[in-house]
Parts: structure tokens; C-alpha cells; sequence
């Protein structure tokens, strides 16, 4: 398998999953986790015709993105460290997924400030409330959204969430229809949209579609096994 075949075959999945769903495609976006992966790999991978990838420590994703053609959107999805903040600003990601406290709320909306840039961000939920030590508790996720309409530099747009690994991938379901509920019970009581949830991996992103995913975060059956 070539790494454009492993890119028709989850486009399939995520096609096929979409229309069982009631779907349209479109709302539904690939994101390829490129984190451990080489810049040559990448650019094979956009040359099939992916142009949105996703990398979960900003100091990889300085190294890479500079050997990367310019048109490559990049997302951070993994766990962002207070210190790391304002080089994942200078980054200029797409959309930062992994945003799971006050305190790196303040931290982003300052550096966003100093940047000059609005920041679209994510806040992650550990729903959970087990095995993940990353993720804000969802009964802090209403004083949260709350904190961050005072940060003027930062533009909430949704939620994101990774559930405990299992085997069978229907177990994660209820994960993600819990992130659905928070956001619509969110939506409702702040008046304010959150329209994306990031939530599916390769081994259940058929599951998180079906749950009302708009953003699906897939590494392994993209660019196989990571070292
Ligand atoms: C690595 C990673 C993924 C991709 O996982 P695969 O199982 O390789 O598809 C998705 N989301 C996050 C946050 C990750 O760290």
C-alpha cells in the first residue's frame, strides 16, 4: 500500500460513514496526524491531495513546517505546555485543539495579543474522567467558556476529546456523545456557537461520525504504524 492508497481508503471510510449517517461529506474534515513522520512523507501525502495535518508537539512542528510547501494548514492537537505557548502562537497553527485550563487560556490569549493575531482554538474534554490526565472535567468546561469570552484574542470553536483506547471501538461512543451533549448544552446556555468537535481516530472515526464529528484526527492508516 502506497501512502496515496492509504489516503483513498480512509476517504472511502469517511465517505461511506458520512452517507450512513445522513450526512453531507463536507462536514466532515481529515485532519492527518503527521507527528513522528518524516517532511518527506508528509509531502507525499499532500501530494495525494491532503493539505491539512496535524502534529501534537510544537517543537517538531517548527523543525517540519519550514520544509513544507507554505499551502499545508497545520493543526496542534497534542497536550500544549504553558512554556511552549508562545512559539505554538508564532507557529500560527490553523487550530490549537488541546487547550484544557485557565491558565493556558490567559498564557495563549496573552502571546495571541503580543502576536497581533486571533487565535482559534479548542477546548479538550476529558469526558471520560478516567485514564486521560489531559482534558478539563466537563463540569469545568461552562466557568471555562466563561473565562474565555474575556479573551478577545482567541476565537472558541468547539471541543475536542480522546477516549480511553479499547479494543472495540463501539466503547468510545458514548465518549463522544457526551462531548456532543456538553457542546449543545454549552450552546444553549452561553448563546455562543461552537460548531466543531474533533473527536475520531483511525481505529473509531466511523463511530465519531456517526456521533457528530466535524474534525477527525487520523495518523496510523494514513502513514502506517508510527516508530
Ligand atoms: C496520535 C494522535 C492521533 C492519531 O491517532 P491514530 O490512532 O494514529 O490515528 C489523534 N489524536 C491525537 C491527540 C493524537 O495524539
Amino acid at each position: 500500500m502506497t501512502l496515496a492508497d492509504n489516503f483513498a481508503a480512509v476517504e472511502a471510510r469517511i465517505a461511506s460513514a458520512c452517507a450512513a449517517a445522513g450526512r453531507p461529506r463536507h462536514e466532515v474534515t481529515l485532519i492527518a496526524v503527521s507527528k513522528k513522520q518524516t517532511a518527506e512523507a508528509i509531502r507525499t501525502l499532500a501530494e495525494a491531495g491532503q493539505s491539512r495535518f496535524g502534529e501534537n508537539r510544537v517543537q517538531e512542528a517548527m523543525s517540519k513546517m519550514p520544509e513544507l510547501p507554505g499551502s499545508l494548514q497545520w493543526d496542534l492537537i497534542g497536550h500544549l505546555q504553558t512554556n511552549k505557548v508562545k512559539h505554538a502562537i508564532f507557529c500560527e497553527f490553523g487550530l490549537i485543539h488541546s487547550v484544557d485550563s485557565e491558565r493556558l487560556l490567559h498564557a495563549l490569549e496573552a502571546a495571541a495579543a503580543e502576536h497581533g493575531r486571533r487565535q482559534p482554538i479548542l477546548l479538550q474534554v476529558n469526558v471520560s474522567g478516567e485514564s486521560s490526565k489531559f482534558g478539563l472535567p466537563p463540569d469545568q468546561l461552562l466557568p471555562l467558556l466563561e473565562t474565555a469570552n474575556s479573551c478577545h484574542h482567541l476565537e472558541i470553536c468547539g471541543l475536542m476529546t480522546l477516549p480511553p483506547f479499547t479494543e472495540d471501538p463501539e466503547n468510545a461512543a458514548p465518549h463522544f456523545a457526551r462531548l456532543r451533549g456538553l457542546r449543545d448544552r454549552a450552546e444553549r446556555e452561553t448563546g455562543h456557537r461552537l460548531p466543531e468537535l474533533s473527536m475520531g481516530m483511525s481505529h473509531d472515526l466511523e463511530i465519531a461520525i456517526r456521533e457528530g464529528a466535524t474534525l477527525v484526527r487520523v495518523g496510523t492508516d494514513l502513514f502506517g504504524a508510527r516508530a
